[in-house]
C-alpha cells in the first residue's frame, strides 16, 4: 500500500523503525527480529539505508521479506549522497521490480574526505525526491528537524529548505527524534505557516540504555533534553532496568500528550529491539484505532 493513502485514510498513523544488519552474514539474524517485530500491529514499517558496499542491498531485501513473506507495508530508505543519478536510477528499478512502493527520500550525511557532490550525483533530498517522482510508481517522504538539521544556520532558512522538498513532491515527512513535545508543536506551527501541508510524523527514540541516547543525540546534532528526561537519565544511570523501565514510561507519555494535539503520525525508532516496542505499542494502541 502507498504510504500518501494511509495518511489519507486515518490519523494518527503507526509506524515503526528497524534496520539492516551492517555484515550480510547478520541478514538472517535480523531477519529473525524484524520478524518479532512485525507481530506488533502497525500501519507500516521502514527500514534504514546504510550507504555503500554490498549492504546497501539488504535494504531492499528486508523490505521485500516483510512485505512478501510478514504482509507489513514497508518504507525503505535510500540516500543520495554517494550515488550518481543513474546508480540511483538502478535502485529505483530493483524497488520497483521487487514491489516496494514507499521511499524515505534522504540526502545521508556527507563522509569527511569524500567527493561531493558526485560528478552527476546529488547535493539534496529535494533532487532525489524529484527525481523519485519523475521515475513514477512510488509515495515519497522526507526527512525533517523540529531542532533544526545541523547544516543550516538556523530553523526558517532549514524549514525554507524543507518547503523546497515538498515542492519537489514529498508526500509526507518524518521528524528527526525529540524529547521535549514544544519543539514538535512549535516546528509545527512553523511549517504551517511556510505552507508545508503534508503530514508531519513524529520520530520517538525510547531511551533503553544512556550510553546509546548520548550517541543518537550526538548524531542527531543534538536534540534538547527537558530537564524532567535528564533527571531520570541522571537518577536511574546506574539501574539499567529502572533506567529501561523509565525511558519506555517517557516516551509512552510524549505519545500521550501528541495524540490529544492531533498529530498526523507517530514514527518509534526501535532500534531492533521487539520487547522495547511491544511494550509501547501495548500501551498506546487504543490511541491508534
Ligand atoms: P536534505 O533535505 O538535503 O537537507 C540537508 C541540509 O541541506 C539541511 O541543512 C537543509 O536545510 C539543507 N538544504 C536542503 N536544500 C537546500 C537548498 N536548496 N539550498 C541550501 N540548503 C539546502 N541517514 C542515513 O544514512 N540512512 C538512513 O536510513 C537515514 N534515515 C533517516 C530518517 C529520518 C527520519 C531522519 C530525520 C534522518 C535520517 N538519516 C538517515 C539522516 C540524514 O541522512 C541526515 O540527517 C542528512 O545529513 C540529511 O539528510 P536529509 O535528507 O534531511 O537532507
Amino acid at each position: 500500500m502507498y504510504i500518501n493513502e494511509i495518511f489519507s485514510s486515518k490519523k494518527p498513523v503507526l509506524s515503526l523503525e528497524v534496520f539492516p544488519p551492517k555484515q550480510a552474514e547478520n541478514f538472517g539474524r535480523v531477519k529473525d527480529t524484524v520478524t518479532k517485530i512485525s507481530e506488533i500491529p502497525v500501519d507500516y514499517m521502514s527500514v534504514t539505508y546504510g550507504a555503500g558496499g554490498s549492504t546497501s542491498k539488504l535494504t531492499p531485501e528486508l523490505c521485500q521479506y516483510m512485505q512478501d513473506d510478514l504482509g507489513v507495508t514497508a518504507l525503505a530508505h535510500l540516500t543520495c549522497v554517494s550515488l550518481t543519478r543513474s546508480e540511483i536510477r538502478a535502485m529505483l528499478s530493483d524497488l520497483k521490480a521487487r514491489g516496494i512502493k514507499n521511499i524515505l527520500a534522504l540526502r545521508g550525511d556527507i563522509p569527511s574526505g569524500a567527493e561531493f557532490p558526485l560528478p552527476d550525483g546529488y547535493r539534496y533530498a529535494s533532487e532525489l525526491t524529484a527525481d523519485i517522482k519523475d521515475f513514477g510508481g512510488f509515495s515519497v517522504g522526507g526527512a525533517c528537524y523540529p531542532e533544526c538539521h545541523p547544516d543550516s544556520a538556523d530553523i526558517d532558512k532549514d524549514t525554507d529548505n524543507l518547503k523546497r522538498k515538498v515542492d519537489a513532491g514529498a508526500d509526507f515527512l518524518v521528524t528527526q527524534m525529540f524529547f521535549d513535545n514544544n519543539a514538535f508543536y512549535s516546528f509545527r506551527d512553523l511549517c504551517a505557516k511556510k505552507g508545508i501541508n503534508v503530514p508531519i510524523t513524529a520520530g520517538l527514540m525510547p531511551l533503553t540504555n544512556a550510553k546509546q541516547i548520548e550517541r543518537m543525540c550526538v548524531l542527531s546534532g543534538g536534540a534538547s533534553m527537558p530537564a524532567a528526561f535528564t533527571r531520570i537519565i541522571s537518577k536511574y544511570i546506574d539501574n539499567p532496568v529502572a533506567l529501561r523501565q523509565a525511558g519506555i514510561a517517557y516516551v509512552i507519555n510524549q505519545i500521550m500528550e501528541l495524540a490529544s494535539q492531533d498529530i498526523d503520525g507517530i514514527h518509534i525508532y526501535t532500534m531492533n529491539n521487539p520487547d522495547t516496542a511491544n511494550s509501547i505499542v501495548s500501551a498506546v494502541n487504543g490511541l491508534f484505532e
